[in-house]
């Protein structure tokens, strides 16, 4: 097992006001949000990538949610029922993949997502992707896991604790097995307060639920530094789409970054948010129509 070591030592961030519903807390996005900005001074359209742009790229890096299907988690849970939705890649979509493969693409799904519900998500092309799966967590690749955090020390303590919390806006704990996620219907003050306290973690409030990990050891732009090295390609082979805050750290990894949702990431180009396409198909239609057969 590998662990990152590349961003363990940045400043903490103060948690925020709960005044914004949409809030990141306790961990080094912002600075990074503000780090991207500098470093990437021009967000064009994405009408803007060409073949040139796209020279050195081997392997693209699909966010899930908000990218590659729509935003939205239904998850109950009652006593030790949890009842959780899967949903299914598109079959336009696919194809879509399977095109960029035939063109020599290796295709990467980064997400915060169990490996068990992205299995399910993407069953139909598993032959042509990796998944580096709870936010940078570990990748599997060919059948082959590979782990690149061990974040058990760092939250075993808090996890009963946050279990322990009774709210209303609570929906349920997302079954998962590196990270803790929590869904709610709004912010829930108690997790926040006892998360304030805990230095080494980061909480992320995405406006569905709380990812909770080890500060600058468990994100994807670690699981993307490591996918890299597992493809034995350079950092400048990588094109990475995402749209959340979770996505900072891999948009700031990739070679070459598309935003998802400008409101909230960075990068070199951006996907418009018209709510007919999703960012994905955007993309993808992009690269195929700009790349040679
Ligand atoms: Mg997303």
């Amino acid at each position: 097992m590998r662990t990152g070591k590349d961003s363990a030592n940045q400043p903490l961030h103060e948690v925020n006001t709960m005044k914004n519903q949409n809030t990141v807390l306790m961990n080094t996005t912002l600075m990074n949000n503000q780090q991207q900005k500098k470093t990437r001074p021009t967000l064009r359209d994405i009408s803007h990538l060409d073949a040139i742009a796209l020279k050195d790229i081997k392997l693209v890096v699909f966010d899930v949610d908000g990218v590659l299907v729509h935003r939205g988690t239904r998850i109950m849970q009652t006593g030790n029922i949890t009842t959780l939705e899967t949903k299914k890649i598109q079959g336009a979509q696919i194809e879509q993949i399977k095109n960029l493969h035939q063109r020599g693409y290796l295709i990467n799904i980064s997400s915060g997502r169990s490996l068990s519900m992205l299995q399910d998500m993407f069953r139909e092309i598993l032959s042509y992707v990796s998944i580096t799966f709870e936010n940078g967590s570990a990748t599997w690749y060919l059948g082959v896991v590979h782990q690149h955090v061990n974040s058990f020390v760092y939250l075993k303590r808090v996890y009963p604790r946050l279990l322990d919390v009774r709210d209303a806006n609570i929906k349920g704990f997302e079954p998962k097995e590196f990270i803790i996620t929590i869904h709610c219907e709004d912010r829930v003050k108690e997790i926040e307060d006892i998360l304030r306290h805990e230095k080494n973690l980061y909480c992320i409030w995405n406006g569905e639920a709380y990812d909770i990990g080890v500060r600058g050891k468990q994100t994807k732009g670690i699981g993307l530094k490591r996918c890299i090295e597992l493809l034995r390609l350079q950092q400048n082979n990588a094109l990475a789409i995402g749209d959340n805050y979770n996505d900072i750290e891999l948009l700031s990894e990739a070679g070459l970054s598309v935003s998802a949702d400008k409101s909230r990431v960075t990068g070199d180009f951006f996907i418009p948010l018209d709510g007919n396409f999703l960012p994905a198909e955007v993309l993808m239609d992009r690269i195929l129509a700009v790349t040679e057969t």
